[in-house]
């Protein structure tokens, strides 16, 4: 399958470029791999905005952020990269494409595309975008490996979590040979916060609960702490690692409110608890140790949702 979707997209006129809403670096990092290897010829779409801790990347510049999907122009190709499942592009209209290949690393992937590349059990969406690109002979250029080292890095927690293996670092090893080079991203990425950032995480941390033992860590940022605070929505990426981070707390949970109503949510787990299963209970997804999904009620409602189901995941429960 990776021969001939390298193949479509060598051949192919337009491709147009998909990353999820609220991307992260693997959405990003994928996409803009494929923009930097292929040119003109891609156009990179973000629904809504794409965090500013991103824009270092090369060709960051060029991507087209649409509030609706009729700013989307029609291509011969759609390839939707790092997305589960279609509702995480608002409105997503594949008529407007010849043919769609979807490329991720999602458990939960939908298969919504013609083609469809889905590999679990890898780290990042950007390494199977790697083993694409090196398919169809194009170089792989020092802006390509950035990108593609940048979304497996972030989705790694840089090299922390339980994906990162030895074909993780022999992957890394080849991206640095080829140019990327891991302090200048770390620092973008993880050094680089806006003092507005720090202000909000103050004052999220002072919401810590712990539920279920202390084995369940839960943080929120409400409406009025953005406000109070001027940050940004995207500012809060990573938060989650706080409350997971606790010793003994085997899921960390992290809630946002969304504007006007709703809001969405953050899991990570340590060891055994599939918390993509519970965020699939909900209406989202993900995967067994980093999953979320959005929820259209209070945030005080949200967490006695949330701690319900836990408690039934967690005590080996079969209704989730
Ligand atoms: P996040 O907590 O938003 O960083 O997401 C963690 C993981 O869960 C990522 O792999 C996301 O792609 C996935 N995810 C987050 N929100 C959703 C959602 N609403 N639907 C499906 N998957 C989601
Ligand atoms: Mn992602
Ligand atoms: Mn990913």
């Amino acid at each position: 399958m990776k021969e001939k979707v390298a193949k479509i997209l060598s051949d192919a006129e337009s491709i147009a470029c998909f990353m999820h809403k609220n991307p992260d670096g693997d959405a990003i990092g994928s996409c803009l791999a494929i923009k930097n290897a292929f040119k003109e010829k891609v156009k990179v779409y973000c629904p809504g905005k794409l965090p500013e801790i991103f824009m270092f990347l090369p060709g960051a510049e060029e991507v087209v952020q649409f509030s609706s999907f009729s700013e989307v122009k029609p291509a011969q190709v759609f390839l939707v990269l790092d997305c589960s499942d279609e509702k995480r592009i608002p409105d997503f209209d594949r008529s407007k494409a010849e043919a769609v290949i979807v490329v991720d690393h999602h458990e939960t992937n939908e298969y919504f595309g013609d083609y469809n590349i889905v590999e679990p059990e890898r780290a990042s969406t950007a390494e199977i975008v790697f083993d694409i690109l090196k398919l169809t002979k194009k170089p792989i250029t020092k802006d390509v490996a950035t990108c593609i080292f940048t979304g497996l890095y972030t989705d790694t927690g840089g090299f922390k979590y339980s994906s990162t293996n030895a074909e993780t670092f022999q992957t890394a090893k080849e991206l640095v040979e080829l140019g990327a080079v891991p302090w200048k991203v770390a620092v973008e990425i993880y050094e680089s916060n806006p003092p507005r950032r720090i202000r909000l995480l103050a004052e999220c941390l002072k919401t810590l609960r712990l539920f279920l033992n202390d084995k369940v860590a839960v943080l929120y940022v409400t409406r009025e702490m953005y406000e109070r605070t001027g940050a940004l929505p995207e500012d809060t990426e990573d938060f989650v690692n706080y409350a997971r981070g606790i010793k003994g707390v085997e899921v960390g949970v992290f809630l946002r409110e969304l504007e006007p109503e709703g809001v969405k949510v953050s899991f990570r787990s340590k060891n055994e608890v599939n918390v993509a299963k519970v965020a699939k209970a909900l209406g989202g997804g993900g995967h067994d140790h980093a999953a979320g999904c959005e929820l259209n009620c209070s945030l005080e409602e949200a967490i006695d949702k949330i701690i319900n189901l836990l408690a039934q995941e967690m005590s080996g429960g079969q209704n989730v």
